[in-house]
């Protein structure tokens, strides 16, 4: 049988692919190198992969693509593909979020319906939740995103949820919070700050440093995906996937320049539109459910990214 992982070539994906080729797994992977940010990257994000004779690589847009074929011998599959950040959905971006996102997970879910899948598991995400009123949320809390990819990444969680109450389809929802780590997306504020501190140059921080984020690393993000493929988990479980830590975007510029071993230079900006105020999630409902919980701190994941930044610029020069 088949493991998917569609946006195989992206952050997470990637490092999912990675995972699943160390344990042996015949992977295919579905990517259509969107131009979100650049397909370079996206490439040596497979680079390893690709040299594994377990691995295909399959170049396809979920939103046109006829998916059925692909995964008629699929016994899981994991959503990793979207359009991702807050900033560019809004105004004309929100077309591709919604394509991206809603339609495209609509279009797989239906062919893992016929197809007879396993069990999918869907990269949900923390901004489903917007501002909320008690932190840590859990997934109690009532969604409000604060944001329109927040809006996508819901609507995409219930299509999941309704294909698992109406037909079965045994899904799982996890809700990522603030994912770091190496190969992280180049428009995400740890991969900017680090880039920052080894060029000196300016880090825009909008707002005032107050906002707080419960941080992930990636390889906790991959083995939540694990366990979420092989949980005796209820059709249409949605959890939280947090470290549970409150780290402040000004603690984090000490943690990062700590690592890199210089001060981040900093450029006060005004706040973006979309940008909650905190995330910080309670992660009991993994825990209980998937036997998962984070392994890595910040400190340590930060200078497993510092090291990652650092390797990438060497091989280049
Ligand atoms: P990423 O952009 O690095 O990876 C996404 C991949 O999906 C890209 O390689 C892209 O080319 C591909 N893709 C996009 N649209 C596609 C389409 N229509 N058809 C086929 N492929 C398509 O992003 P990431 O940070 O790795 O995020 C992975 C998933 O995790 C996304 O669903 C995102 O919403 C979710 N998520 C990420 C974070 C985070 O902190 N990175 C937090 C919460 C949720």
């Amino acid at each position: 049988m088949t493991t998917i992982v569609t946006g195989a070539a992206g952050f997470i994906g990637s490092t999912l692919v990675d995972a699943l080729l160390e344990r042996g797994a015949e992977v295919r992977g579905i990517d259509s190198f969107s131009d979100y940010y650049d397909a370079a990257s996206k490439r040596a994000n497979l680079a390893g992969a690709l040299s594994n004779p377990g691995f295909e690589l399959v170049e396809a847009d979920l939103r046109h693509t006829d998916l059925a074929p692909l995964l008629d011998d699929a016994s899981v599959v994991f959503h990793q593909a979207a359009q991702p950040g807050v900033r560019l959905s809004w105004a004309d971006g929100f077309d591709t979020y919604d394509s991206c996102n809603v339609l495209a997970t609509q279009r797989l879910l239906e062919a893992a319906q016929r197809t007879g899948v396993g069990r999918l598991v869907y990269a949900s995400s923390s901004s489903v939740y917007g501002n909320a009123n008690i932190y840590p949320v859990t997934e109690q809390t009532l969604p409000r995103p604060h944001s329109p990819y927040g809006v996508t990444k819901l609507a995409a969680e219930h299509l999941c949820g309704l294909y698992a109450a109406n037909y079965g389809l045994s899904v799982v929802s996890l809700r990522y919070f603030t994912v770091y780590g190496p190969r992280q997306r180049p428009d995400m504020a740890i991969h900017r700050l680090i880039e920052s501190a080894l060029d000196g140059h300016p880090f825009p921080l909008y707002g005032d440093g107050s906002h707080v984020r419960d941080f992930t690393f990636v390889d906790d993000v991959v083995a939540a995906n694990l366990a979420a493929a092989e949980a005796d988990a209820p059709p249409g479980l949605v959890v939280n996937v947090c470290a549970g830590g409150s780290t402040t975007m000004a603690d984090l510029i000490d943690v990062v320049g700590r690592s890199v071993g210089r001060p981040v230079p900093i450029d006060h900006q005004d706040e973006q539109p979309g940008d909650v105020l905190r995330t910080g999630g309670d992660g009991s409902l993994a825990l209980g459910h998937l036997g998962w919980k984070p392994a890595h701190d910040l400190e340590t994941g930060i200078g497993a990214q510092v090291g990652w930044h650092r390797s990438r610029r060497a091989s280049v020069i």
